[in-house]
C-alpha cells in the first residue's frame, strides 16, 4: 500500500512541473531510484527510538570521547594505565557499563542471546567474532591454537543453534589457529614460488605433505592449523558463513592462500568460506580478479567481504620503517574509488551467476551503501536474496544498519564477545578506527543528539 501512495504522490509532482519537452514523463528505474535515494538518505533519527535513554546517553558520550584525538591516540597507554590504578576488577566495572557495552555483545551465551535477540527483533542477523588479537610475537605453542579453536568451535554452535540465528555468518581469524611467524615466512615463499592449491586441500584432508621451503617443526604446525581450520569449516558447512578476515600485508597472501584451498574443498554447492578484500590496498582490485578467476577455474563459490580496511597506519609506519612502496592507496579518494570499483564488479558478476558469487558489503559508509543499494536496483538484484547482504560493526552506525533493514535488505552486524580482558584490544583498535570513519560518527552523533532533544520534548 505504501509503495501506491509514494507512486500516487510522484504523479502529483509531475502534473506540477511546467510542459516542455524536458518534463517528458520520466522512466519508472529513474523514479524508483529517487524514491531509493530518499528512503536511504540515513537521515532519520527515528531510527534511533529503539534505543534506551541510557543507550543514547552512552553512545553520545562515547562518541564525544572518541572525537578527542589524545585520548584516541594514546587510547591503549590510557587503559593499561587505568587497569594498574584501579585494579583489575575496578577497570572492569568502569568498562563494562560504558565502552565495552558499546562495542561487545556479551561475556556468555547468556548476555550474548540476550543482545542478539533485541537486534533479531529489528531485523539485523549476527555474525559473531572472537576477538582473538595475534601478531608476531605473541604466540605460545599448539595448546594455545587448540583452545582458540574450541572457542570457534563454539562460537560455530551458538551462532546456529539459536532462535536469533538466521542464515548466520561468523568471523573467524587465521592468525587465532595458525601462528603468524608462520604466516609471516609462507607469504615470503610462496610470493617467490606459489604453492599448488591442491597440496593445501590435501594437507587439511589429512594426508602429511612435506612443504618445500619450511622446515620440519614449521610443517608440523602448518600441518596441525589446516587440520583445525578444516574442523571448524566441516563444522560450519550448510549452518553457518565463515568469513574469513583480512589482517596485515605481510601475512595476507599466506592467509588467502589457506582460505581458497578451504573454498575449493567447501565451496562446491554454496558459498560456506568466504574471503575479505581490503580496498585500501593498490593492489585490491587486481587480487579480487586474481579471486574470480580462480573460483570459475576451479569450479568453487566465491564469497567476498568487501572492506576498506582496518591497519592503515600500522601498514604505512612499516613500509616507511622498511623503506618500501606503501601497500596503502594515497588518499581517502583512492581508497573509496577502489572499493567502488570492486564493489560494481562483484555485483555485474553476482547479477549473471547469482547462485555461484556472494558479497557483503562491509562498511559504515552512506555513499558505498547508497551506491550498492542502486546497482543492485539496476541490475535486478534481489534484495533479500541472498547474494548481496550488507555489514556493520556491533555499536557502529546503527542508523545505517536499522534504515537498510526496514528496507528489507539483508543486513549484519559483526558481534564480538568476550571478557572485558579478551575484547580490550579490540576495543582499542574501535576507538581508533572511529577516527578514520570520521563522516559516518558525525552523521550518527547528530542524529542521536536529534532523537535525545525529541525526547526531551516529549517528556515536558
Ligand atoms: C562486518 C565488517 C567486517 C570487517 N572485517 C575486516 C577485516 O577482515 N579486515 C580489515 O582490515 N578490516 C575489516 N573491517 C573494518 C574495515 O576495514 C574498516 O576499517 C571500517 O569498516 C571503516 O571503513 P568504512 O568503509 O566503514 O568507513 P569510511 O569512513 O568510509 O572509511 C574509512 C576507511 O577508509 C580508509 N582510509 C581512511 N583514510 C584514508 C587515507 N588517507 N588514505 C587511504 N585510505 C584511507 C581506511 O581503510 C579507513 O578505515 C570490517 C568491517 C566490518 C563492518
Amino acid at each position: 500500500a505504501s509503495a501506491a501512495t509514494h507512486h500516487h504522490h510522484h504523479h502529483h509532482h509531475q502534473q506540477h512541473r511546467p510542459a516542455g519537452p524536458r518534463s517528458a514523463p520520466r522512466t519508472a528505474a529513474a523514479r524508483r531510484s529517487d524514491l531509493l535515494s530518499a528512503t536511504l538518505a540515513f537521515e532519520d533519527p527515528s531510527a534511533f527510538r529503539v534505543k534506551s535513554l541510557g543507550e543514547l546517553l552512552r553512545a553520545l558520550g562515547i562518541f564525544r570521547l572518541c572525537s578527542f584525538p589524545v585520548l584516541v591516540n594514546h587510547c591503549g597507554k590510557l587503559m593499561s594505565v587505568a587497569r594498574t590504578l584501579l585494579g583489575r576488577r575496578g577497570f572492569s566495572l568502569l568498562l563494562r557499563p560504558t565502552v565495552y557495552a558499546q562495542f561487545v555483545a556479551g561475556e556468555n551465551e547468556r548476555e550474548i542471546s540476550q543482545s542478539m535477540e533485541k537486534m533479531s527483533l529489528l531485523g539485523l542477523r549476527p555474525m559473531l567474532a572472537v576477538p582473538i588479537e595475534e601478531d608476531l610475537g605473541e604466540s605460545t605453542g599448539e595448546k594455545r591454537y587448540d583452545d582458540n579453536m574450541e572457542a570457534m568451535l563454539e562460537c560455530v554452535r551458538m551462532s546456529h543453534s539459536n532462535a536469533w540465528s538466521r542464515d548466520p555468518m561468523m568471523q573467524l581469524k587465521i592468525t587465532a589457529l595458525l601462528s603468524p611467524e608462520l604466516c609471516v615466512k609462507l607469504t615470503t615463499l610462496i610470493t617467490q614460488q606459489p604453492y599448488d592449491l591442491n597440496l593445501v586441500v590435501r594437507a587439511m584432508d589429512g594426508e602429511p605433505i612435506n612443504f618445500p621451503g619450511l622446515d620440519e617443526s614449521e610443517v608440523a604446525h602448518f600441518l596441525c592449523g589446516l587440520q583445525r581450520l578444516n574442523k571448524i569449516a566441516e563444522a560450519s558447512v550448510n549452518k553457518v558463513r565463515v568469513l574469513v578476515d583480512a589482517e596485515y600485508t605481510y601475512m595476507n597472501p599466506a592467509l588467502s592462500l589457506v582460505t581458497m584451498a578451504m573454498m575449493k574443498k567447501f565451496n562446491k554447492d554454496g558459498s560456506w568460506i568466504w574471503n575479505t578484500y581490503q580496498c585500501y590496498l593498490k593492489e585490491s582490485r587486481s587480487l579480487l580478479l586474481d579471486a574470480l578467476c580462480l573460483s570459475k577455474d576451479e569450479g568453487f563459490c566465491l564469497g567476498v567481504k568487501l572492506v576498506r580496511g582496518a591497519y592503515m597506519d600500522k601498514e604505512r609506519k612499516l613500509a616507511e620503517k622498511e623503506g618500501c612502496l606503501d601497500p596503502i592507496h594515497q588518499c581517502w579518494e583512492d581508497t573509496n574509488d577502489s572499493y567502488n570499483g570492486s564493489l560494481d564488479v562483484m555485483l555485474e558478476v553476482i547479477s549473471q551467476k547469482p547462485e555461484r558469487y556472494r558479497i557483503i558489503v562491509a562498511t559504515h559508509n552512506e555513499e558505498s551503501v547508497r551506491r550498492a543499494a542502486k546497482r543492485m536496483e539496476e541490475l535486478g538484484i534481489d534484495k533479500d536474496g541472498g547474494a548481496v547482504c550488507f555489514g556493520q560493526l556491533l555499536g557502529m552506525c546503527d542508523h545505517v544498519s536499522l534504515t537498510l533493514a526496514k528496507e528489507g535488505y539483508a543486513v549484519y552486524k559483526s558481534v564480538p564477545y568476550g571478557s572485558v580482558e579478551d575484547t580490550l584490544p579490540y576495543l582499542v583498535r574501535r576507538a581508533q578506527e572511529n577516527r578514520t570513519v570520521l563522516q559516518g560518527i558525525r552523521k550518527e552523533r547528530d542524529l542521536l543528539r536529534k532523537e535525545l532533544r525529541r525526547r526531551l520534548r516529549l517528556s515536558k
